[in-house]
């Protein structure tokens, strides 16, 4: 059998192994010309994902073709935050360590906060990250067995409350899939957990050398990869995808798997794509530095976190935003968090004036050596990203979390993965989705044609 995998991403790429793990004939389609996605990279800078959370997932994959993750070490501290008061804090794994940071208040609070996280990521994470999307039944499960404890009719912004400092901080861990906190489910709160309990890792080389190597994985085991074929639209039969069409000529396979953003792929199929609200984008800075600096995650805290949440809910960049770096030898990456970009946009004009804004204030929060730079604003993100959103459907209200399914219009040879469905966002549930989408969809195959798969 024959599988089209759109998109060398992380999660195209995790479809592509388990597909030819399962002895497919597998292409890939990648529009750029590299592997890696929102990875990619500019000439050794990160472009996108630079936190590395949850290594067993990627481990796991490389272990099923004899490979391990070369170099990964725990961060520690796991990220500096500072706030404009002069207040910092840098929480560790080892909790004693934490503690000793904080106020006697803000220790009993912390200690609160991560139990609970602990408590709902271990409570979810069986029926919503590591198996299929959750159908009605075990939702209703997982409602009677964690409903509680997962604060379901609480907005994450009441949970959290902490004071000054550890509400802006805990609230922050919602924007990794996208929400923008005072929107947010309180059960978005079990990403702080996995931060702060599980811990974050780096890699020799950072994200994109993960891509690589799985690239050079697929490769080796016979993947092909077509770059700088850009799809345009999905042949829609009774039932099933016929052929799909790209800037290239037709390609057609028995199995298709797009691992790009899920709006993109109801695009090609011609259908309706949903006017649904949708999660944030960001605006990026990426550094070159004449000279090293030691590797370090940076979080500086706007003087008002809500204010800052208001200005990009009413689609506007912030003025005083939230500056998240992360520094690794002669490169950085400065990111702020962005509203996605109104319809139909195509370019920001002030792009260049607000890269100089946030350097600004950048030059007097973390001077750093820089020697060229570049900007990435939402525009540049919606190649990859619907609208620039980068997450896509925002994560908000009560089934916020609940992220789409795998299955697209009642289409049996199609799977939709990567980081706007289940389980993602990020990178290693995106590479998860990758994974255990490719299986689903093989056993789809299989039921459908008596066991060919
Ligand atoms: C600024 C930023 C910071 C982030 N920080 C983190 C972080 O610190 N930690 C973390 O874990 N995650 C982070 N993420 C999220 C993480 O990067 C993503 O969730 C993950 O990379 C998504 O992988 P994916 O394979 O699903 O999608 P993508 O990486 O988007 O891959 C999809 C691929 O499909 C291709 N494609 C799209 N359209 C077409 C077409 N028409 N034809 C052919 N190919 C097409 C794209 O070019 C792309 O290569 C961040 C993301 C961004 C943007």
């Amino acid at each position: 059998m024959k599988a089209i995998v759109v998109g060398a991403g992380f999660a195209g790429l995790a479809a592509a192994l388990r597909l030819r793990k399962a002895g497919l004939e597998v292409t890939v389609l990648e529009q750029f010309d590299q592997p890696g996605g929102k990875a990619i990279g500019w000439e050794g800078v990160p472009t996108g994902p630079t936190v590395l959370t949850l290594p067993e997932i990627p481990r796991q994959i490389l272990g099923a073709f004899g490979q391990e993750l070369a170099g990964l070490k725990p961060v520690s501290p796991l990220t500096r935050y500072a706030w404009p008061d002069g207040r910092v804090f840098a929480p560790e794994l080892e909790l004693g360590a934490t503690l000793a940071q904080l106020s006697a208040q803000e220790a009993r609070d912390y200690r609160r906060l991560l139990d609970q996280a602990r408590t709902m990521y271990e409570g979810a994470r069986e029926t919503f990250i590591f198996s299929q999307p959750p159908q009605v039944f075990r939702l209703l499960q997982y409602g009677l067995r964690e409903g509680v404890k997962a604060h379901p009719l609480q907005p994450l912004s009441a949970l959290v409350q902490s004071g000054p400092y550890l509400t802006p901080f805990f609230l922050r861990f919602a924007t990794y899939l996208g929400a923008n906190p005072y929107r947010a489910p309180a059960v978005l709160h079990n990403i702080a957990w996995v931060e702060l309990g599980l811990g974050v890792f780096h890699l020799p080389g950072g994200m994109r050398a993960l891509a690589q190597q799985l690239y050079e994985l697929a490769r080796a085991q016979g993947v092909q990869f077509l770059f700088g074929h850009r799809v345009l639209q999905m042949q829609r039969l009774p039932g099933r995808v016929g052929a799909l069409q790209t800037d290239q000529g037709w390609h057609s396979a028995d199995l298709y798997v797009s691992a790009a953003d899920r709006h993109f792929t109801l695009g090609w199929l011609g259908l309706p794509v949903p006017q649904e609200a949708l999660g944030v984008s960001g605006f990026a800075v990426l550094m070159k530095l004449s000279e090293a600096v030691p590797l370090g995650h940076f979080i500086y805290f706007s003087a008002d976190y809500r204010a800052e949440w208001n200005q990009i809910a009413a689609g506007r960049w912030p003025q005083d935003p939230t500056l998240y770096l992360h520094t690794d030898g002669d490169t950085a990456f400065l990111l702020v968090n962005a509203p996605p970009l109104p319809p139909g946009t195509s370019s920001p004009p002030e792009s260049q004036a607000y890269a100089a804004h946030l350097l600004q204030k950048l030059a007097q929060l973390h001077p750093l050596p820089i020697r060229a730079w570049q900007a990435l604003s939402p525009v540049d993100y919606s190649r990859t990203a619907y609208r620039g959103a980068l997450y896509g459907r925002a994560p908000h209200g009560l089934l916020g979390a609940l992220r789409p399914g795998w299955a697209v219009a009642g289409l049996w040879n199609l799977v939709q993965v990567g980081g706007t469905v289940h389980p993602g966002g990020g990178v290693p549930l995106s590479m998860l989705s990758g994974w255990n989408g490719a299986g689903w969809l093989l056993s789809r195959a299989s039921r459908q044609r008596g066991g060919v798969a």
